[in-house]
């Protein structure tokens, strides 16, 4: 039993990362938890063992996003498990480097298939899924707020999910479903290779007022938060989960 007891969440990209800690939060919190991922099976399965092991309900589900159709997709591989869904958490993500000249036209289509259109139509397509009072979190990125020039097409891609927020949060809010934001700030995971060298993640970490880069769980917290009936009056906000990085 826990806040979330009795409701379904799906969470896009917890196989790793971000995602995999959100998925186990949400089901400590006594949710059951949809596991999506693109192709790490592997990793798919060791959230939801994870979850399993701490007396938790889950399942695993693949569906490439960023394709044609991703969006049917994955709910028609969500309903195969589960009928509705209380809370949507659009975690997948990928990174898209590059200062403005250097940026390809076809990765910029691809980072926005990801990062903006999936999103932008898993919420679509999966408006009727979702019950009245329930919940969309989306993962934005502290790259909105504090410029990085080497990120444009990236930070433009985060830019699209948190308005794409705010308008929804208008629109759903006559259901009791709440829309909100979190921008993450520099997360250990994979996503970053880099932080291998001992030099660059020391650097990274001077970000955040603490010191340190962020852990997973620091993101998944507030995500538990957002998902939770304590947040009921919070909508269309974008939070800050960053250690406090670029506040001055
Ligand atoms: P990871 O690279 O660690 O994990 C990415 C997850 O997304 C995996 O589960 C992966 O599945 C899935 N995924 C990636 N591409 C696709 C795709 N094309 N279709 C479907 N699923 C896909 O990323 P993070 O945990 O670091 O990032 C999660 C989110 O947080 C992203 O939206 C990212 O932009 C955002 N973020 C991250 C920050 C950080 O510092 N880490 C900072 C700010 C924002 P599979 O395992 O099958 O490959």
């Amino acid at each position: 039993n826990g806040p979330l007891s009795g409701r379904t969440a799906l969470v896009t990209g917890a196989s790793r990362g971000i995602g995999r800690a959100i998925a186990l939060r949400l089901a400590a919190d006594g949710a059951r938890v949809g596991v999506h991922y693109a192709s790490n099976e592997t990793a798919a399965k060791e959230t939801v063992a994870a979850i399993e092991a701490a007396g938790g309900s889950a399942f695993a589900l693949r569906t490439e996003l960023g394709v044609p159709g991703d969006a049917e997709a994955l709910w028609r591989a969500f309903d195969a498990h589960a009928d509705g869904v209380d809370v949507l958490v659009n975690n997948a993500g990928i990174a898209g480097p590059g200062l403005i000249h250097e940026v390809a036209e076809a990765d910029y289509d691809r980072v926005f298939a990801v990062n903006a259109k999936a999103p932008f139509f898993i919420i679509q397509k999966g408006l009727e899924r979702l019950r009245d009072g329930g919940r969309i979190i989306n993962i934005s990125s502290g790259v909105t707020k504090v410029a990085f020039p080497g990120m444009t097409s990236y930070a433009a891609s985060k830019g699209a999910v948190e308005v794409l927020t705010l308008t929804l949060a208008q629109t759903l809010g006559s259901r009791g479903i709440t829309v909100n934001a979190v921008s993450p700030g520099t997360i250990e995971t994979d996503i970053h290779p880099w932080m291998a060298d001992p030099a660059a993640k020391a650097h990274a970490a001077g970000f955040s007022v603490f010191d340190r880069v962020g852990q997973p769980e620091d993101v998944a917290d507030v995500v538990g938060f957002l998902a939770s009936d304590a947040a009921r009056w919070v909508t269309g906000q974008n939070i800050d989960a960053s250690g406090g990085s670029g506040l001055g």
